[in-house]
């Protein structure tokens, strides 16, 4: 392969297989892996006009001994499902979603990025409502599909600190679709982050859209910050998206780092008062986050401008150790691709 790994950047290349399922009069076919990249749809399929939609992002990675690995994969089934069922459409079963994601990778081998190139695999299950739907009910008709794309280091030359804003938009509503992985949220945070890009900030926080006085999350990652006195801390709130990076970063810091962790209501008042401030997610682990504009009036965190904050590096350093089988993480974390 051909390949300039540590130039790729976050973007799509087509790879060579995919793998889709096609759900009809109540069933899930047997799923094929096909070199078929177009999808032809009916012009009033459920996706087109009502957002029947959900999604799903990991990695698979070239670990230290040579395997191909992905990390944690009977967690992103297992949000698929919950997903699913928020969205009124059928669950994909979860010992399927593992093993297409063996398969789609498996068949992409030549397209899963070198060790130590810094790029990796990206994986991208979906699912979406395909037949005509034109009065508001779910669509009787879905497919899901997986496909893979290789993507560069997030970050090229070190992770420096970014600045985001406190958004006056809201991403999630109360009792909606926050906590699911739904293409609607996303929609609906784009005018949000274009208007943050144009103002010079690289995300927004969101805060809790009911009282505005919490810290809920990014566009697409969750927030963590360590307190002056080491303590990890995460938002809860049922409108956060439960990352799969935030809670193995919390368990990698509880029990092999013996760190305390608190998983609770942040008030946007005390966010002044942490040491550290990053953002987390599949796509970049953990962004460091230097700097929070209030409207006007900044918070700025100890860590400064220039790198991560070192309790924020060695978690960023353990879990991607895990994550590149350099360290041992607990039971079932990785999971290796039978190369079929
Ligand atoms: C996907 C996503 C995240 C990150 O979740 P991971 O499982 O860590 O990749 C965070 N917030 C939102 C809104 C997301 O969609």
């Amino acid at each position: 392969m051909n390949i300039d790994w540590a130039n790729i950047g976050f973007g799509y290349i087509k790879t060579d297989w995919r793998y889709v399922s096609n759900f009809r009069d109540g069933a899930w076919d047997e799923g094929v892996l096909t070199q078929e990249d177009q999808i032809t749809m009916s012009e009033c399929a459920g996706v087109l006009q009502y957002a029947q939609t959900c999604f799903e992002g990991l990695k698979a990675y070239t670990a230290e001994d040579g395997r191909i690995v992905t990390f944690r994969p009977d967690l992103n089934a297992e949000r698929m499902t919950d997903s699913a069922r928020r969205l009124e459409m059928p669950v994909f079963p979860p010992e399927r979603f593992i093993d297409a994601v063996e398969k789609v990778v498996s068949a992409n081998r030549e397209w899963v990025p070198p060790y130590g190139s810094g790029a990796t695999l990206y994986i991208r299950p979906y699912m979406f409502g395909m037949n005509p739907v034109i009065g508001v009910k779910p669509a009787d008709e879905y497919q899901f599909r997986m496909f893979v794309t290789p993507v560069g280091p997030y970050f090229k030359g070190g992770a420096k600190p970014i600045v985001i804003k406190i958004s006056d938009f809201d991403r999630a509503a109360p009792h909606g679709t926050g906590h699911v992985k739904a293409g609607l949220n996303y929609a609906m945070s784009l005018h949000a982050i274009v208007t943050a890009h144009k103002e010079g900030y690289a995300e927004n926080m969101y805060l809790d859209p009911g009282t505005r006085t919490k810290v809920e999350e990014t566009g697409g990652a969750n927030f963590i910050f360590i307190t002056k006195d080491g303590t990890v801390v995460t938002p809860k709130s049922d409108s956060i998206l439960p990352s799969i990076t935030r809670r193995s970063i919390c368990q990698v810091a509880e029990e092999i780092l013996g760190m305390k962790v608190e998983h609770r209501e942040v008030l946007l008042e005390e966010v002044k008062d942490f040491a550290e401030c990053g953002l987390c997610g599949t796509a970049a682990v953990i962004s460091p986050v230097g700097r929070i504009d209030d409207h006007g009036k900044e918070i700025d965190f100890p860590s400064g401008m220039e790198e991560m904050g070192p309790v924020i590096r060695k978690l960023y350093d353990t879990l991607t150790g895990i994550q590149l089988g350099r360290i041992k993480g607990p039971e079932g974390w990785i999971h290796e691709i039978p190369l079929a």
